[in-house]
């Protein structure tokens, strides 16, 4: 978890006596806890110090889902101790902030060389360098940023299938003789299905709570529960037994949202991966070895493998190929407040909204077709300020990260860099979300309709939302059917009239 920017950098710290022992300072971030990547592929017990510094800052700086905070504070207490059972020295210090942390640290032990990973935010990057800490390539990433940078500056649209296809070829996976094996790149196409009917979903993993987890859970005021390991072996055993339970069919219903089962078939693997727990190219390994000895489709192997090689390293790239400013970006002037929904999952009667705010409460999180097709999608077609969206995102999901957070919530969610990213935005009525999920049985509202009492919010707003970006829209040539659409439309004086009520009652936590 990169700390939030702000506090006062000095590099001004007197040594004290040098420490006789270390001869160098390991700084181990919260989202670093790899054993085989950063400053510890090399690492030397007999000459090396590792620090973790637990902030503050870090800690109480945003409002942080506390299942999140749980996930990251334990599983990086637990890598201390690992460490250490290793054989080396950790200082794990708990300090106001990272540069008070290490201060205190450089001033027990002299200013040792201190190298550190290239860290996965601009913000962390910046206090690093500007502490003076010898950044070594990050290499829990298949693709390293100089790589991307070179792909994307050669590139007229950033198109992430290209980027995958590359991917595929060059570190020589699901290939034969320079050709995707059974003849095809992606399975994209079939795996689209609905939620299936009287579908058995296979049961997910527990993780039984240690002492170290029960401290944490009890610092943070934290009810512990089973849902997300936090070491090493526990992240190796979700692998495992999403290769054996839910690989098979994680394809078809990649798509799928059903409030008969909160997971589904995906592999719940992104925290895991994204504080160093497990790499990717372990995830990659497993399924393509599953695929090898004949234990899982191509259709499914291939579409978990675009998920990791394909759109991970593609929105990490794009998040250091875009730059800095790019989180701030508000290409469709959106200045709506965010909802009360997103604060209470009450605070609405759309049952969609409710039912994925209510699971994002409760496990802080869900997959990408709820974040990206009812969370960001309520966004977008409400004109929510992106800033306010992007921070709620982050504040809220166990896997959240600046680097992930920024490219899927500006570009890919509320489409507010000006199309840089995806050339159209992903808005929708209420008749993708009655086809790809079951909530819409369950709701007062009619997604088929657009106008009157009991309209779906979803459909009155998606067009709505093309009305109130028409002009721009209509250069857009992806978006040339939408907008013969919205000009079919007979009812569009009292679409208007309905959008304002239903903006005013989401407003108000009524509708
Ligand atoms: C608006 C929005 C916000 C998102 N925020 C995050 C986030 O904060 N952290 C995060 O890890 N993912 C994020 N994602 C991507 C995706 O939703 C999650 O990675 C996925 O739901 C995690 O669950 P899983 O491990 O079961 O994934 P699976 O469906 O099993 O997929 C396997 C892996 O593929 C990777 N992956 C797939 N899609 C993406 C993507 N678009 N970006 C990055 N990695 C991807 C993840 O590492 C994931 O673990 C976001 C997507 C959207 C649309
Ligand atoms: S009818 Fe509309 S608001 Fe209700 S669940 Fe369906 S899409 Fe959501």
């Amino acid at each position: 978890m990169a700390e939030e920017s702000g506090a006062e950098l000095s590099t001004a710290h007197e040594p004290s006596a040098p420490s006789a022992r270390f001869r160098r300072i390991l700084v181990v971030p919260f989202d670093h806890l790899n054993r085989d990547a950063g400053v510890l592929r090399d690492a030397d017990p007999e000459i090396d110090l590792i620090v973790m510094v637990e902030s503050q800052r870090m800690l109480a700086g945003r409002p942080w889902h506390t299942e999140r905070l749980f996930f990251m504070v334990s599983s990086a207490r637990h890598f201390a101790e690992s460490l250490r059972a290793e054989g080396f020295t950790v200082d794990y210090r708990q300090a106001a902030n990272t540069p008070d942390g290490l201060a205190a640290i450089w001033q027990e032990h002299g200013r040792l060389p201190t190298l550190s990973a290239e860290p996965s935010s601009f913000e962390q990057h910046r206090q690093f360098r500007q502490l003076g800490i010898e950044l070594v390539e990050n290499d829990l990433f298949l693709t390293s940023r100089a790589f991307f940078a070179h792909w994307a500056g050669g590139q007229k649209a950033f198109v992430m299938e290209n980027f995958y296809r590359g991917q595929r070829l060059r570190l020589g996976i699901l290939v034969e003789n320079g050709k995707p094996v059974t003849g095809r790149w992606n399975f994209d196409a079939e795996n689209r299905l609905p939620p299936p009917k009287n579908h058995v979903w296979p049961p997910r993993l527990e993780h039984e709570r240690d002492d170290l987890d029960l401290e944490v859970a009890r610092q943070l005021n934290h009810a512990p529960n089973a849902l997300w390991a936090t070491t090493r072996a526990g992240a190796l055993k979700v692998l495992d037994h999403f290769v054996q339970h839910n690989l098979v069919q994680f394809g078809p219903y990649e798509d799928a949202v059903t409030d008969e089962d909160w997971s589904l078939h995906h592999s719940l693997l992104s925290p895991y991966l994204n504080v160093g727990l497990l790499h990717p190219r372990e995830l990659v390994d497993a399924a393509v070895a599953a695929f090898n000895r004949g234990a899982a489709p191509i259709e499914s192997v291939e579409a978990f493998v675009r998920q990791v090689i394909g759109w991970r390293e593609y929105i990490n790239g794009m998040y250091w190929f875009l730059g800095e400013d790019y989180a701030n970006r508000n290409g469709l002037a959106a200045n709506r407040k965010l909802l009360p929904v997103f604060s209470d999952s009450n605070k609405t009667k759309m049952a969609c909204v409710g039912g994925v705010v209510a699971d994002v409460e409760k496990r802080a999180w869900v997959h990408h077709i709820p974040r990206l097709m009812i969370l960001s999608n309520l966004a977008l077609v409400t004109g929510t300020n992106p800033r306010e969206f992007l921070d709620w995102m982050r504040e809220n999901f166990v896997d959240a990260s600046q680097w992930v957070m920024v490219p899927n919530v500006i570009g890919m969610g509320v489409h507010a860099d000006g199309g840089q990213l995806m050339t159209k935005p992903y808005a929708a009525g209420g008749a993708y979300v009655n086809r790809m999920t079951n909530f819409c049985k369950g709701c007062g509202y009619d997604p088929k309709l657009r106008v009157g009492e009991n309209a779906c919010p979803f459909t009155t707003l998606y067009w709505d939302f093309l009305d109130r970006h028409r002009d721009a829209f209509a250069k857009n040539h992806r978006m040339g059917q939408q907008i013969m659409g919205l000009n079919r439309l007979s009812d569009l004086p009292e679409l208007r009239e309905r959008a304002v009520e239903v903006l005013e009652g989401l407003e108000l936590g009524q509708i």
